[in-house]
């Protein structure tokens, strides 16, 4: 299949990219570079991940009509759309880009993969539009809107845009909330890698308030999720958790560090506005529409992530 990744350098379109390509389809990614992180990580874990063999298209989706000119060259059988500015904290500094990136990037896509005659768009959401419930399984159909941050609600309003596009225009809809992704060249503004980032250079790490619990999902499962999708089951919009299926504490967290950097130091700060406290995802409706199955343990995942920061993150 012809197959386009947006935010294709970023982490998981990176993964992802890769591994389609891997598996024979003819893959393309977009990305803009955004420097949310720095572009030169982008740069690498692009390179590094796919070895060059997959072609890339740098511009901006907020362009409209480049999107557009794009989409009725390349003529995608599927769309993965991962572009978005990604995390709470910084949506609380920057709520205006939300909109832009996250949601008006997002229509730009939805309506160019209509006119190019798209069977099915497969879209990056997020387990933060279930809000902050406590630590109780979370099923699709709860999430009501009531969010706790300004990320939170773009990625809300950005799946209202799913379903009308794929209502207007006929193709698959797909929406995965991922839950707190991790893995080699894992995002460096997250938990894990903003700790791992620390602990090599021998500074403490930092746990705001009485730390969260997260979902966290290993990147290759998330990977193996997002492709056996694109022959689910269901209607023809349709929204997939894709956790892990069980939540990993901060003391589990810092404890399964500890097995690495048996030296490891903490120091506390105040609560940090829009986290949840916890995430915890029910994986059942995935499992049903197209066997995803989550293998790789947390102790495993952190190990193999923990092995590829020891050689990269230096
Ligand atoms: P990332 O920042 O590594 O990747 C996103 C990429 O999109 C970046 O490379 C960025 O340059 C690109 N991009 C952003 N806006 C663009 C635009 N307008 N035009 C072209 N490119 C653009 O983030 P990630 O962790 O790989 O996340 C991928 C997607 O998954 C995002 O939509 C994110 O919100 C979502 N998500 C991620 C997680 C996680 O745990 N990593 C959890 C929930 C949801």
């Amino acid at each position: 299949m012809k197959i386009v990744v947006t935010g294709g350098a970023g982490f998981i379109g990176s993964h992802l990219a890769a591994r389609l390509h891997e598996q024979g389809h003819e893959v393309a990614a977009i990305d803009c570079f955004h420097p949310y992180y720095p572009v030169e990580r982008k740069e690498r874990q692009f390179h590094a991940l796919t070895g060059g063999r997959v072609p890339l298209a740098r511009f901006d989706l907020l362009d409209g009509e480049a999107t557009k000119r794009w989409f009725s060259q390349f003529r995608p059988d599927v769309v993965y759309h991962l572009a978005a500015l990604p995390g709470v904290p910084y949506s609380l500094a920057h709520p205006l880009a939300y909109i832009d990136y996250d949601i008006k990037a997002t229509v730009n896509v939805l309506a160019a993969a209509g006119e190019a005659g798209v069977a099915h768009v497969l879209f990056a959401s997020s387990s933060s539009v279930y809000g902050d419930r406590g630590n109780v399984p979370l099923r699709e159909e709860m999430a009501d809107g009531r969010v706790v941050s300004p990320y939170a609600a773009a990625k809300y309003g950005a799946e209202s845009f799913c379903h009308a596009y794929a209502h207007l225009y006929g193709y698959q809809m797909t929406i995965f909330r991922y839950f707190t992704v991790y893995g080699p060249w894992g995002r460096p503004d997250m938990a894990i890698g903003t700790f791992l980032r620390r602990l090599l250079a021998g500074e403490e790490i930092v746990v705001y308030g009485k730390g969260t619990a997260r979902d966290y999902t290993y990147i290759d499962d998330i990977v193996e999720g997002m492709i056996a999708a694109l022959h689910r089951s269901g209607g023809r919009s349709e929204v997939f958790n894709l956790g892990a299926g069980a939540p990993v504490t901060m003391e589990q967290l810092l404890a399964e560090l500890r097995k690495h950097f048996p030296d490891l130091k903490i120091v506390h700060a105040p609560e940090r506005k829009g986290d949840v406290k916890a995430t915890w995802a029910d994986i059942t409706k995935a499992e049903r529409a197209f066997g995803y199955k989550p293998k790789v343990a947390f102790a495993e995942g952190l190990a193999r992530t923990v092995a590829w920061a020891r050689e990269y993150e230096r």
